[in-house]
């Protein structure tokens, strides 16, 4: 027992049908004109969240894309100020948000974000911007949306190959949080339980789409998750990830899911509690094999070779990964990253 835990503000509103609340939050603000946010696939989405604000939507940016390349940033800036927008509503997954936040970063006008996927942007003060192909990314409370309405009939439209993934990207921001160098009994009491309310439901909600039950208690994990992932810091999982993303262009919850069980294994007898905990939240004995199988079990990438990682790659990939030096359980070395990168290569079970 001995932490330091420093509690974000936020506001959460959470329930089947609450999009139909997004008016009212928007008034509690005080805001009068919403410049709402999408992805070109989240148009009719966003024309909904639009219906409900009626007099007090200034416009819709339809332009949201992976990774938040400034270009974009700086056209919803220059549409924001054009339009006098006076908040942002970001319905959608965390490219979305993303955008959301590379306005309010300049400007400091409100989000209220409305997550469609299970990646957990909403709950950070955690910024990516992408510019001449490199990501940067920063911490600043500004970014941190002030309210978030988590809606799980927004998620039915989810399709099974981009959710499972989703899902299985908030259940690493648990895992991670579990064995964090500034881990806090508060913040383990969340991640253990998103891991649980994921793993739990996940199948469901691929079996079953229109399971609007299923689709909360995921929702909910992704909450869960989402909270741990901006309350302490990540380790090597989350740093493979974001060097396998930025340097080789891997789709973001794919390379998540497939590295997971990986990390995992690296990190086990470093981290025997965190692992201890994502067993029990996973129902069985070994961390990282549960993780693999509950990958397997929803259909969901498990191999890097699958999803275009070059096999040349490898070496440059474990170069970068420890480069500078950062806090992981286990000790990070070149030998030990590059035979995780091969197990996750060819998507070995670990053992
Ligand atoms: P995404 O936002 O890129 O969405 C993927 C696709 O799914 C998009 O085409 C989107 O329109 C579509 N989609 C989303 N919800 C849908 C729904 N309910 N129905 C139908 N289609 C839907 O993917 P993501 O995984 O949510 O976000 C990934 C990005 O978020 C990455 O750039 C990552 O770095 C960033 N991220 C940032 C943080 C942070 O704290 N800053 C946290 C997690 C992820």
């Amino acid at each position: 027992m001995n932490f330091t835990y420093d509690q974000l503000p936020g506001r959460v509103v959470f329930g089947p049908g609450k999009l139909d609340q997004l008016g009212a939050e928007v008034q509690r603000l005080g805001a009068e004109r919403a410049l709402v946010l999408c992805t070109p696939e989240q148009v009719g989405q966003a024309e909904a969240a639009a219906a409900q604000l009626g007099q007090r939507c200034a416009g819709l940016f339809p332009g949201a894309v992976m990774h938040v390349p400034v270009e974009v940033a700086r056209a919803a800036r220059d549409e924001a100020r054009r339009l006098g927008a006076d908040c942002a509503v970001a319905i959608g997954g965390g490219s979305t948000i993303g955008l959301g936040k590379a306005i309010a970063l300049e400007s400091g006008l409100p989000i209220i974000a409305v997550p469609t996927t299970y990646a957990g942007s909403e709950m950070t003060p955690i910024y990516g911007l992408t510019e001449a192909g490199i990501k940067k990314t920063g911490r600043d409370a500004r970014v941190l949306p002030r309210v978030v309405i988590y809606d799980p009939l927004l998620t039915l439209s989810l399709p099974g190959r981009i959710g499972g993934p989703s899902g299985i990207n908030a259940i690493a921001h648990c895992v991670e949080a579990l064995y964090a160098q500034d881990a806090n009994p508060i913040i383990s009491l969340l991640a253990e339980d998103g891991i649980r309310a994921l793993a739990g439901s996940l199948p469901q909600v691929i079996r079953q789409p229109d399971d609007v039950a299923a689709r909360s208690q995921a929702l909910y994990g992704a909450w869960l998750a989402g909270a741990s992932l901006g309350a302490v810091g990540m380790a090597l999982h989350h740093k493979l990830c974001h060097t396998l993303g930025g340097s080789f262009n891997l789709p973001h919850a794919e390379t998540h899911t497939i590295l997971l069980p990986h990390a995992a294994a690296y990190n086990n007898a470093a981290a025997p509690e965190a692992m201890a905990r994502v067993a029990r939240a996973l129902g069985c004995e070994h961390a990282a094999q549960g993780l693999y199988d509950l990958a397997a079990s929803i259909g969901a990438p498990l191999a890097l070779k699958d999803i275009g990682m070059p096999e040349s790659g490898l070496d440059r990939a474990a170069e970068l990964a420890v480069q500078n030096p950062y806090y992981n359980p286990c000790p990070v070395t070149r030998e030990g990253v590059r035979l995780l990168l091969d197990n996750a290569y060819h998507g070995r079970r670990p053992a």
